[in-house]
């Protein structure tokens, strides 16, 4: 008889389960699925990456255990490339540590800060993580519901005083997944300030800055006076890059929130394969080469979309960023009504958005991760369906 722990045993029940089941019923049967719950990039790796992968996976010197921290060279050209894109000066040797992906940075974060009933902020909708992680540590989630009416921004000043005064930790994403919301730096300075006031340490997840559209540039939270003090920020190669699969991204900012979090990490995994970062290095130092291309590509996407939501008369946030579309369900239905719904009489599967916690009740999440020709298809099987 094995047992499993309280914090796994208490973890919520897995709100895809059902979906995902249906899905497989319907695959077997051979429906023509069409997924847009999946956040992932359906395009390849741009190839002068996968060709700096090849050559140095060549070399004997990088099939040994890496550096814990990652090697100097990766996080220069980290460094290197904040100071190009985002005008932020950072130490590679104390302000920046590479990380197995940015979700193992952000799942490892609340053991390195969070103690046993400390309160951390979390979105709501937001990227699971952060809670899950939170609880991990044994600290106690706090929602900041992220509501249409403030366009998908927490309200700092609705969170009560005794919960800001426990909190240790504040997580923030900004472009947003699953919203596609985007954060101005005057957001981020009201960030700054509030951290600074109650000693909150702020986790801000950027992910998604490099996927913007319209002429947005979505800029830093260290890029805001004083922000390097109270704060640190996940960056991932994954979403900019396409690299999903190859586990590659980095924490920058706080020279002592770094170190907490390095040291967590040295006791609990040995860095990212060396080939792979000298991949990284490859993909930072030409960062533009492609990037306008696949902005496009999902642009043109988000365009076809969404104008097919007008279309069927569906209520949506219209992205500037991120490849997510958001959009509410017909009245009186729910997230997970609709997802079923949609799956049966389209085979289209999207992700309902009380998956994201609470606050996504009433919304689906769309993943534009996929071709314009099925997209299109997509977008025709919508039309027919009556709600
Ligand atoms: C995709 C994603 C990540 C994780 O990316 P990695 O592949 O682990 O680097 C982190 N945060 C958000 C909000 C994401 O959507």
């Amino acid at each position: 008889m094995i047992r499993w722990s309280q914090r796994i045993e208490s973890l919520p029940p897995y709100l895809f389960a059902e979906i995902d089941q249906k899905k497989q019923e319907m695959k077997a049967r051979g429906a023509d699925i069409i997924d847009l719950g999946v956040g992932d990039p359906d395009i390849p790796t741009p190839a002068h990456i996968v060709e700096a992968l090849k050559r140095a996976a060549e070399d004997p010197q990088n099939h040994r255990y890496p550096s814990y921290e990652g090697m100097l060279a990766f996080r220069e050209a980290v460094a290197s490339w904040y100071r190009q894109r985002f005008g932020v000066t950072l130490d590679p040797q104390r302000e920046v540590v590479t990380l197995i992906g940015s979700k193992e940075g952000i799942a490892h974060t609340p053991l390195a800060f969070v103690d046993p009933g400390d309160i951390v902020l979390v979105p709501d909708p937001g990227y699971p993580v952060y809670s899950v992680a939170t609880t991990f540590a044994g600290g106690i989630p706090y929602s900041m519901p992220l509501l249409k009416q403030n366009d998908f921004l927490p309200d700092l000043d609705a969170i009560p005083e005794d919960i800001r005064r426990k909190a240790k930790l504040m997580f923030i994403n900004y472009p947003n997944n699953p919203t596609s919301a985007v954060a101005d730096k005057g957001f981020f300075k009201e960030v700054v300030d509030f951290s600074s006031r109650y000693g909150v340490l702020v986790c801000h997840d950027a992910a998604y800055t490099e996927i913007a559209f319209d002429g947005f540039i979505p800029p830093s939270f260290l890029e805001v006076d004083g922000a390097k003090e109270v704060g640190m920020e996940f960056h991932s190669l994954s979403k900019t890059f396409n690299m999903t699969g190859w586990r590659i991204g980095f924490a920058v900012g706080n020279a002592s929130a770094i170190a907490a979090l390095g040291k967590v990490k040295t006791n609990i995994d040995s860095g990212v394969f060396q080939a792979i970062q000298f991949a990284g290095i490859e993909a930072l130092r030409n960062y533009s080469l492609g990037l306008l291309e696949r902005r496009r590509i999902y642009e043109a996407r988000r365009n076809l979309f969404c104008k097919g939501l007008d279309e069927v008369g569906l209520r949506y946030y219209p992205p500037k960023a991120t490849f997510y579309v958001w959009f509410e369900v017909p009245e009186g239905m729910s997230s997970k009504d609709f997802t079923a719904k949609l799956l049966a009489e389209t085979a289209i599967v999207v992700t309902p958005g009380n998956g994201f916690g609470r606050y996504g009740e009433g919304y689906v999440r769309v993943s534009i991760t996929i071709d314009d020709e099925r997209l299109a298809e997509a977008v025709e099987r919508l039309k027919k369906i009556k709600f």
